[in-house]
């Protein structure tokens, strides 16, 4: 089987295994257990941020980050395809009272400014507003199929949450992706956001853990709102020594990610009935579709799970094929075959 729906299923490495093994421990809630300092310390490096904190996931951390930026009644001003609005169980509105305010999200993921200047509403002047407590940004971005936010977009976007005066939190859950691609230190992206949360458990391939990096004041927040949620671990040294094996040894090897991704779709592109936009192929992702989807019958995703390769439905008709490690480029070239004979089969 080659499982091509999320680079979530990828397995610890063995040197992770091994660190895992020899990790030294203590209660992290104590702030005493060595692994998880490193590794929180080694995270803040990297993004260039003062501190950093290890949360349970990628959801727990934009969770956290939301509510430490903002007070009940606020908005989280945010892209209408973005990860936060769609996927996390609306947590931060049922669990802060922080008010969604959802802006269009164009083809690479990037909300467009115009809707984004509008939805900062200072509610000191006008009191049918909630006032605005954090703009959220998502690169790259999973929705839009793995696409990245440039640096002059992020500029444009700082500029536009300084003249307000409000931060931004960046769900960079595969921000490490975008860096590779760019072929930039991942600070040179961070450096743009307050806040960042990214997942040691997607590409990075380690087993569990996320991480939000900011300044000392939002991190010493963030951990009180961690505890709140009950994300308080013990002697989570024994996950974090595996993100420390990611942060250090599978950030490089995502370029192989990209390549292979891109294989992927340059043998899907030209299929008959084929959607696939490659202009947005731009990391791991591939979202994929029929251009007119068939209302009946088995979907493609079933059909190819039958032929030895599993890919992610979307819904709306679509697909989605994410590489990672564990996968060769021998499973990709696999993969194409496969995909390109059911497709064939199915007639779209
Ligand atoms: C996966 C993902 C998350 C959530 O991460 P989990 O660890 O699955 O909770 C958040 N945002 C984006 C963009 C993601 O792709």
């Amino acid at each position: 089987m080659i499982d091509l729906r999320s680079d979530t299923v990828t397995l610890p490495s063995p040197a992770m295994r091994e660190a895992m093994y020899r990790a030294e421990l203590g209660d992290d809630v104590m702030g005493e257990d060595p692994t998880v300092n490193r590794l929180e310390a080694l995270a803040a490096e990297m993004t260039g941020k003062e501190a950093a904190l290890l949360v349970v996931s990628g959801t727990m951390g934009n969770l956290v980050s939301v509510l430490s930026h903002s007070r009940r009644g606020e908005e989280a001003i945010l892209g209408d395809q973005s990860h936060i609005f769609h996927f996390e169980a609306g947590g931060a509105s049922a669990l802060g009272g922080v008010v969604f305010h959802p802006v269009a999200t164009g083809r690479f993921g990037e909300l467009d400014l115009n809707g984004l200047k509008n939805a900062i509403r200072p509610a000191a002047t006008n009191v049918h507003y909630a006032p605005p407590g954090v703009i959220c940004l998502e690169s790259t971005h999973n929705r839009c199929g793995g696409t990245i936010l440039p640096p002059t977009y992020l500029q444009a976007v700082r500029e536009l949450a300084d003249a307000a005066g409000i931060p931004i939190h960046l769900d960079g859950s595969r921000i490490f992706n975008a860096a590779v691609a760019l072929e930039c230190p991942v600070r040179e992206l961070t450096r743009f956001a307050d806040s960042v949360q990214f997942c040691l458990s997607k590409g990075l391939s380690a087993p569990v853990g996320s991480l939000v990096c900011g300044s000392r004041d939002f991190i010493a927040r963030a951990r009180r709102t961690r505890k709140m949620v009950g994300g308080g671990m013990r002697q989570a040294g024994i996950i974090a020594a595996a993100g420390i094996v990611a942060l250090t040894e599978m950030v490089e090897r995502l370029a192989e990610d990209h390549r292979h991704a891109r294989i992927l779709a340059e043998g899907l592109v030209e299929l008959p009935g084929m959607h696939l936009d490659l202009d947005t192929v731009q990391t791991n992702l591939v979202i994929l579709g029929p251009r007119a989807p068939h209302p009946e019958g088995p979907s493609f995703a079933q059909e190819l799970a039958r032929a030895g390769v599993k890919i992610g439905d979307i819904g709306g008709g679509r697909f989605r094929a994410v590489t990672h490690y564990g996968i060769a480029q021998a499973d990709i070239h696999e993969a194409v075959r496969v995909m390109q004979k059911t497709w064939r089969e199915l007639r779209y």
